[in-house]
């Protein structure tokens, strides 16, 4: 459950005199949709941000860039094939440098005052626990930390004072929303879904998707990984495992509607009656700001939705033409290392499916497949923790990728 009711410090406290310091990022993922987005929010507030810090997946280059650019002290590129690209770019350049996984948890541990955890898929889940293990303000971008090991990562976080700060736009909205009430007095919460590029398509045409039809959101800018999890929905899952994770809540008491304005990003219900809705144009500048500045407000560079403008937000229900959702839905419901799985053998299909290996309702046909072998073979214990996550997570990696064979 995350600490709302943590006192938090505000920047402006940390100050030298009257003159705030700025507040020290480290930005994993700094090469990605949600970092490069970091970076815009960070020119728009100027004075207010250094950067310690900065991780990217493969591009060396394109690191290279980014760490000029933020005035970063260290980079680090997860994949040393990156390595050679991140030294010529920064030659010339006081920037340290280095390469593999454990230069990346590096790169979460220099003294920050925030992490973002931005990096893409499973990959981010040591680096993120590594932060929250050093008692770090985490904002969580990464939604595979918690579907991964959520308890693991949730029962280090109360232990070691980590606040996590949700940056997902749905959960960012609902951390708003909620403000420092008690979780617990919540009746029921409800992320909402834009329903993605095939919110009309029958089931058969879904099913049929090309690459580039399931790329074509038609509100959000995202990675392909998790423009093509929102096609299917799946993302919309994960994000029911994510809330589970972060603000408490169980299964019975999250829930799903589609919004294909995607204004309201979340809403929560209490026993009274009282629905709070939290709201923001879909541009991931706004949950970043958020997170960047809090508990202070900077200017995002974003507008408040203009209502009247949009004349209409219409929600329907989400139905069974997305078999994703209700695999993560059952994932959910039986816990233990069942969405640990679902989210691995979902990185093998989607990434399948992006190389054109299977079409789009292969992706979900795998996943289940995955989920009913580990299953069947009792591998799906609950992950006692971030070693038994990863073997789970690798266990079913292999199994799906078997099975695509
Ligand atoms: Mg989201």
């Amino acid at each position: 459950m995350v600490s709302v009711t943590t006192a938090v410090r505000p920047s402006s406290l940390r100050s030298r005199g009257t003159v705030p310091l700025p507040k020290r990022l480290s930005i994993l993922g700094a090469t990605g949709s949600i970092g490069r987005s970091c970076a815009q929010v960070i020119a728009a507030a100027p004075g207010r941000f250094s950067v310690v810090s900065l991780a990217g997946g493969r591009d060396g280059a394109a690191l290279a860039k980014c760490a000029i650019e933020l005035g970063a002290e260290f980079a680090a590129v997860a994949d040393p094939a990156g390595y050679p690209d991140l030294k010529a770019g920064l030659a010339g350049h006081a920037v340290e440098i280095a390469a593999g996984p454990a230069a990346v948890e590096e790169a979460a541990l220099r003294e920050a005052d925030l992490v973002v955890s931005a990096i893409v898929g499973a990959a981010g889940l040591r680096p993120t626990f590594a932060a929250i293990a050093a008692g770090r303000t985490v904002a969580l971008a990464n939604k595979e930390t918690l579907v991964c090991a959520g308890e693991v990562v949730m029962e280090r976080a109360r232990r070691e004072g980590s606040i996590v700060l949700p940056m997902d736009s749905e959960h960012n909205a609902l951390f708003q929303a909620i403000g420092g009430r008690d979780p617990g007095a919540i009746e029921m919460m409800t992320i909402t879904a834009s329903g993605g590029p095939f919110r009309e398509w029958s089931a058969e045409r879904i099913s049929a998707a090309t690459r580039e039809e399931a790329l074509a959101h038609p509100n959000w800018v995202m990675g392909p990984k998790v423009t093509v999890d929102s096609a299917g929905l799946m993302n919309k899952g994960l994000e029911l495992i994510e809330a589970h994770h972060l603000f408490g809540l169980p299964a019975d008491r999250l829930d799903v509607v589609v919004h294909p304005q995607s204004i309201v990003h979340g809403l929560i219900a209490f026993a009274d009656g009282s629905l709070i809705a939290g709201m923001a144009s879909p541009d991931m500048r706004t949950p970043i700001a958020h997170c960047l500045a809090y508990p202070d407000r900077i200017a995002s560079g974003v507008r408040p939705p203009d209502l009247a403008a949009l004349g209409r937000l219409t929600f329907e229900r989400a139905d069974q033409r997305f078999p994703a959702l209700g695999l993560a839905i059952d994932a959910l419901r039986s816990g233990g290392g069942a969405a640990t799985a679902l989210n691995a053998a979902n990185e093998i299909a989607v990434a399948a499916f992006l190389d054109q290996r299977i079409g789009f309702g292969d992706i979900a046909r795998l996943v289940a497949k995955t989920l009913a072998a580990m299953t069947a073979t009792g591998e799906l214990s609950a992950p006692a923790d971030i070693a038994e996550a990863m073997a789970i997570h690798h266990i079913a990696t292999d199994r799906t990728a078997s099975l695509l064979a």
